[in-house]
């Protein structure tokens, strides 16, 4: 469902960070993206929405070719595919609910964005999307009350609350503390199984890596130097 043909991606100052990347990854896969700082693995990550543009090549999403799309199309095309960062990237200062609804604006009446009113049914989809991650009880809760673990999962229930095909995930775990990070780890691996939902992940830390994804790339200056089954992988690697 996602085929990187000969991708290459040069920065404005030159900087290679992508180079012949050819991959294929299908649907439902865990795939772990792993390398050193600057190897170009959040490069990688995202071109596959868009948020960057690869410089050569052509980089195919269920049959349409990314670069291709214009406006609205690219906004229809992101809504299918959540992001998971960091840093969460949430509104800290209101409560877990409103951040989920927020994914909901662009689909809003003109009526209800005006008034900041959402409909039964979207609350029900971000409640619904708060259980997934097993935090339905903090709904109403601040997001600044919450701890690190507990607010990637907002982040991760916002996304599901757009229903998406594919989660790309640029080292969300890598400010989290090791259990917190197999909390939140978890709730990746049961959402890729239950929802069949392909998770495209970057991450440093290999051990975690093997242990829930199905498929490591690896990435070094640039290019994939390693493609093969987490099962597969020996101590020589
Ligand atoms: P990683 O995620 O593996 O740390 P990145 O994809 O962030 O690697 O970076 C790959 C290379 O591209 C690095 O040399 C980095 O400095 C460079 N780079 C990343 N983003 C930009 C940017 N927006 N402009 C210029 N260079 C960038
Ligand atoms: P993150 O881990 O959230 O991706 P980074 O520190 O890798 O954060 O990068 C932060 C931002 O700076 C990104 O948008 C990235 O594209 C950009 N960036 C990274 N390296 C460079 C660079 N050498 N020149 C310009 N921008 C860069």
């Amino acid at each position: 469902m996602i085929e990187f043909i000969n991708v290459e991606k040069t920065y404005p100052n030159n900087v290679k960070a992508l180079q012949n990347i050819n991959l294929k990854i299908n649907k439902g896969e865990f795939v772990a993206v792993i390398g050193l700082s600057g190897a170009g693995k959040s490069t990688l990550i995202r071109c596959i929405n868009r948020m960057h543009d690869i410089s050569d090549g052509q980089l195919i999403v269920d049959g349409v070719e990314v670069k291709k799309l214009r406006g609205n199309e690219i906004r229809k095309f992101r809504r299918r595919i959540g992001m998971i960062f960091q840093s969460f990237n949430l509104v800290t200062r209101t409560t877990v609910i409103k951040n989920v609804l927020v994914s909901f604006v662009p689909q809003l009446s003109f009526f209800r964005k005006v008034t900041g009113l959402f409909s039964k049914e979207h609350k029900i989809k971000a409640l619904t999307a708060l259980d997934q991650v097993g935090i339905l009880d903090k709904a109403y809760v601040r997001v600044d009350q919450l701890s690190g673990g507990q607010q990637q999962r907002v982040a991760l229930a916002r996304t599901l609350a757009q229903n998406p095909d594919i989660i790309l995930a640029d080292e969300p775990i890598a400010s989290l503390d090791p259990v917190t990070s197999k909390q939140v780890m978890d709730d990746f691996k049961r959402i890729n199984q239950e929802m069949d939902i392909s998770v495209i992940m970057n991450i440093h830390h290999v051990e975690i890596a093997l242990e829930y994804a199905d498929r490591i790339i690896g990435v070094r200056e640039g290019q994939v130097v390693f493609d093969g089954k987490s099962a597969d992988v020996t101590d020589e690697v």
